[in-house]
């Protein structure tokens, strides 16, 4: 997909103007439908020194891995799935994410994915999953493009059934 953008000549990118958002924190892209968060092992390192636990448990009880790339893993539950490092209050509204400060790059650089900005229908998709979209800061086309850039491009599909966990006990 970031192949495909980046030969996009400059008269067809359809967000050359900007494109606003600032989170809601509503935390539906987070939970709902299956999910992959691909991240490094220095990603790991960094999730797993928030939480106080050692990478190998972070790695083995949250984590899919193939080769050097790692997923986070998902739980089902009344929501669909939620990510492992999503927290919810008693009545189940979403409080937070358990590795705000470290979260990988792939959260960071949310709503600006290739495949979100591909056209302005795959914005505008998104956009009835994520509140945040089209309110906000507006972000000029540098700063859309430096974070489409650092997305992570999954040449790997993990197997979506070995990404499901248990609702993890961590707290
Ligand atoms: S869906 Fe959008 S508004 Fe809601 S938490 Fe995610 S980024 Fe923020
Ligand atoms: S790591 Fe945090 S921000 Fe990323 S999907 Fe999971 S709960 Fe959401």
């Amino acid at each position: 997909m970031w192949e495909k953008l980046k030969k996009l000549k400059f008269r067809d990118i359809w967000y050359k103007d900007g494109l606003r958002f600032e989170c809601q924190r509503c935390g539906a892209c987070c939970s709902g439908a299956p999910g992959i968060v691909q991240f490094t092992k220095e990603e790991g390192l960094a999730m797993a020194e928030e939480l106080g636990i050692p990478f190998e448990a972070l790695a083995e009880n949250f984590a899919y891995r193939h080769e050097d790339i790692y997923f986070l893993k998902d739980f089902p539950c009344e929501y669909g799935y939620d990510c492992v490092m999503l927290q919810r209050y008693e009545s189940g509204a979403p409080s937070g994410c358990l590795v705000s400060r470290s979260k990988p790059v792939q959260c960071k650089t949310w709503p600006f994915w290739p495949e979100i900005l591909y056209s302005k229908r795959t914005w505008e998709q998104a956009a009835k999953k994520c509140p945040g979209i089209n309110k906000g800061r507006l972000y000029t086309l540098e700063e859309i493009q430096k974070q489409m850039r650092q997305t992570p491009q999954p040449d790997f599909e993990p197997p979506e059934e070995d990404c499901h966990t248990q609702k993890p006990d961590i707290k």
